[in-house]
């Protein structure tokens, strides 16, 4: 084990230090959740409900202090940490539902009956990224117990308190030891040996593209079923006959929101030629609106950047582009950078990868098909909004666009009763909503001859 300094972005303070786990101590902890499992897995359905449910009620009345925690560990503000405990609370009650309802089917054979059961899969590791600690650890983990598993947890580096207090909260709750772990660590180092590791049945990974790919190939190795939840370049499509004072107010919370450190950040704004002047001149005094700031101040709508090291990362992007204008943000200690809006010529970086700051290309273009396809003219395939009073167009460009989760006249993209998840370089998989326990069991086929013996 060593220490990793954990750090609150916008003072640059260490908070405390966390023990980082090695390969020791992560093989340790696959082997007493895999123990753990075949306790869980026979808990009745309706008691392994009301476990969750108890664990969803201890994160409810903890909800101001996860959300504190987040605050001085993220830099997020404190609006959006109420909301992301919030969040993690209704994941975990809505799959506290899940046990008795995870159903079998009945199929019409000849000479007998045949029976499927979603069986669950045994030790899960769920690696999760710094930019929303608390939602993503809940989307993995929730539906992963729910069908029966149980979870090791690793955090990212930088955002581990969250998570150590899910940790505790567990526990509290009544969940049986080793059901659900929570083991900070290097990416290398425990989330590689997660992703390696025998007893490990499935993993759950959030995060970069990169770090995605060489998971899936670790899990290719051992035929290992993984959900990725990797980058985004999405983008924000304004038709000339859409409601433009709205579109415009809202395009800076659809990118700048987190401090534009959100996979579906709308990073790409598409705006039809012949409204393209009359936007910016909208869009402008909405940037800088957006205020930016100390993120425990209620009113504060943006914080910092996690680090100085991803700050120099965002600044990067703006090499070779034209800024258009920039938002405010303070000055001295913290990773602030305030939101920009720019263009860029068609093939620049900005415009096809992901920025993970509050950084935001306008494009025009002519018409519908050419939405599409700039839409489209990117590896990634997460999110992405539609504003337009044309149903009829909405629906074609919606159809249209390749990725998973659009809005039309909205920037909404997350819901816990919903499918989430990216097209092409954006993932695999779908978590969240009624379909996600699939990902969580393997389907089992019973055949029970009923043909007397002769
Ligand atoms: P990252 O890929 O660097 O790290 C993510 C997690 O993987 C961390 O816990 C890290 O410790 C671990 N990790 C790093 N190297 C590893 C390795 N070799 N083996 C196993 N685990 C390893 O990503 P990040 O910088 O923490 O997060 C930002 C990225 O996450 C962005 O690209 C963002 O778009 C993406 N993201 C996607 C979604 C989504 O749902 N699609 C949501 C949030 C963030």
């Amino acid at each position: 084990m060593n220490d990793f300094e954990v750090v609150n972005p916008a003072t640059e303070e260490v908070i405390t230090t966390v023990a980082m786990a090695g390969e020791a101590e992560t093989d340790a902890a696959v082997a007493r959740a895999k123990a753990a499992f075949e306790g869980w897995r026979t808990v009745s359905p309706a008691d392994r409900a009301r476990l969750l449910r108890a664990f969803a009620a201890a994160v409810d009345a903890d909800r101001e202090h996860l959300a504190e925690l987040e605050v001085a560990n993220a830099g997020h503000t404190i609006g959006n940490a109420r909301w992301e405990a919030g969040n993690a609370r209704d994941v975990i009650e809505y799959y506290a539902a899940a046990p008795e309802r995870l159903f079998g089917r009945q199929i019409p054979v000849a000479g007998g009956i045949d029976l499927t059961f979603q069986e669950p899969l045994g030790v899960v590791g769920v690696i999760v990224p710094w930019n929303f600690p608390l939602p993503i650890a809940a989307w993995g983990l929730a539906p992963a117990l729910a069908a029966g598993n149980t979870v090791v947890l690793k955090p990212a580096e930088a955002t581990p308190l969250t998570a150590l207090r899910l940790g505790e909260l567990a526990l509290r709750a009544g969940l049986p030891e080793g059901v659900l772990q929570v083991l900070p660590g290097h990416g290398p180092v425990a989330g590689r040996r997660l992703a390696t590791h025998p007893d490990v049945r499935k993993v759950v990974f959030t995060g970069s593209t990169r770090v995605g790919s060489e998971i899936a190939a670790a899990c290719g190795e051992r035929i290992k079923p993984v959900t990725l939840e990797l980058g985004g370049k999405s983008a924000n499509i304004v038709f000339a006959d859409a409601d433009l004072a709205k579109a415009a107010a809202t395009a800076p919370y659809a990118v700048f929101d987190n401090a534009g450190q959100d996979c579906c950040a709308r990073s790409r704004i598409l705006v039809q030629r012949s409204v393209y002047e009359e936007f910016l001149a909208l869009l402008e005094p909405a940037v800088q609106g957006v205020r930016v700031g100390d993120p425990r101040d209620e009113r504060t709508e943006m914080g910092p950047l996690i680090s100085g090291a991803h700050r120099e990362r965002v600044a990067g992007f703006l090499e070779g582009a034209s800024i258009l204008f920039q938002g405010t943000a303070p000055e001295g200690k913290g990773y602030w950078f305030p939101p920009t809006v720019l263009t860029a010529q068609p093939g620049s970086r900005v415009l096809t990868e992901e920025v993970f700051g509050p950084v935001v290309a306008v494009l025009p273009f002519e018409d519908e098909a050419e939405a599409v396809r700039i839409a489209n003219a990117t590896d990634y395939g997460l999110s992405g909004s539609i504003w337009t009073r044309d149903v009829g167009r909405a629906l074609r460009v919606a159809r249209g666009v390749e990725a998973g989760n659009l809005s039309v006249n909205s920037h909404s993209s997350v819901r816990y009763s919903t499918p989430f998840g990216g097209f092409k370089q954006s993932g695999l998989g779908r978590e969240l909503g009624p379909d996600a326990l699939q990902a969580f069991t393997e389907t089992k086929n019973v055949f029970i001859a009923t043909e007397e013996e002769n």
